[in-house]
């Protein structure tokens, strides 16, 4: 069991942070005259504050995930606890986050907000990790490592002996971004929850469980950084719509797994066309809900796609990924459209 010390490593102003303290917090209960939050009296649903802890839709999510409430913090998007994992363990104009590249990238753009040093690490060409050079890659201002497993836009997991590696060597934060974790075969890392104090692993309503739209992630990690996470957030992060329709979400999980079976089946078969199809110079394997591939003109195919009503993401830019185009999967129906524009392109000599 690695021993991370929360309190030591938390930005010293976030340390001594008095957090705001709500109505709410000070007082909760039901069947009370409630004239303490500046509410309106009229009830239509929604004239109530949202419970500022999440407590009935914690109780949900820690069920459903295997560990406990204590270990979980829900943000607005996991793009809010990557935001708030920055902002309360590195203190600006001094200390520096490192990434694997290519990844995801708002762990850049949310070091570049909070005026903190950013350290991209490339992955191999295969896009697997190397611990020994990344572990030299961290400086003594290093206080975050954000792997991403399902890797955005590669698709590929993280292997689980090298995550480990990094977890024992590295002494700060080591965050595993885990949002197309439910689309893999291979299990994530929260079962090393209890092993390392140090890991925080992100999820999220947006991807698998089809609610991007209401705008629900997760941290979890040990309770001493999770209290780190909640002195920092708004009071009142997740609202209420989205409360109840995570909820009413979980109450119906057996149509989310069919959904991301669904997924799955179409990811394995578009891979397999692809893999068939001249033109295609590389399908990348994927455990994420997209496929990548390498074209011989990324920006050619992006337009030509374009030009036939199809929006894929040119991804060409990043790091290691010349050439290369990141394809969500659809409904099938979309996905045949899609590998039909494909085929005429390449008949049109394009691809
Ligand atoms: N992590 C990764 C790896 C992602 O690709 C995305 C969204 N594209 C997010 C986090 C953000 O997820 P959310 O909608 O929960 O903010």
């Amino acid at each position: 069991m690695k021993n991370f010390d929360a309190n030591k490593w938390a930005r010293p102003n976030i340390r001594d942070l008095i957090p705001y303290s709500s109505a709410r917090d000070e007082f909760s209960g039901e069947d009370y005259i409630f004239l303490d939050a500046n509410e309106s009296p009229f009830n239509s649903g929604l004239n109530r504050y949202p419970d500022p802890y999440q407590c009935e839709l914690k109780k949900s999510i820690a069920e459903l995930k295997g560990c406990s409430e204590n270990q979980l913090f829900l943000g607005n998007g996991s793009d809010e606890a990557i935001d708030l994992l920055i902002r309360c363990f590195a203190e600006p104009g001094k200390d520096r986050i490192l990434s694997i590249a290519p990844s995801y990238g708002m762990y850049m753009v949310c070091a570049d907000i909070n005026g903190i040093g950013f350290d991209p690490f490339l992955l191999n060409s295969d896009f697997s990790l190397d611990p020994p050079t990344l572990l030299q890659s961290v400086k003594p201002e290093t206080k975050l490592v954000f792997l991403c497993s399902p890797n955005n836009p590669t698709g590929n997991n993280l292997d689980e002996g090298a995550v480990r590696q990094i977890l024992e060597s590295f002494q700060g934060l080591v965050v595993v971004d885990e949002a197309y974790q439910d689309f893999s075969a291979k299990p994530g890392f929260l079962p090393l929850l209890e092993q390392f104090s140090n890991l925080v692993v992100l999820q999220t309503f947006s991807k698998a469980w089809g609610l991007a739209g209401v705008r629900l992630g997760m941290a979890m990690a040990d309770p001493s950084v999770i209290a780190y996470l909640n002195k920092v957030k708004y009071p009142y992060n997740i609202n209420q719509l989205s409360q109840d329709a995570v909820l009413k979400a979980i109450g119906e999980v057996d149509l989310v797994e069919k959904k991301i079976g669904m997924i799955v089946a179409e990811r394995n078969r578009i891979m397999d066309v692809l893999q068939k199809m001249p033109g295609i110079l590389k399908v990348f394997s994927s455990d994420a809900n997209f496929i990548l591939i390498r074209v011989a003109d990324a920006g050619e195919v992006y337009r030509g796609l374009l030009d036939k009503g199809i929006v894929v993401r040119d991804r060409s830019s990043m790091p290691l990924c010349d050439g290369c185009i990141r394809i969500t999967i659809g409904t099938a129906n979309e996905n045949k459209l899609m590998l039909e524009a494909l085929v005429e392109l390449v008949e049109s000599n394009s691809l």
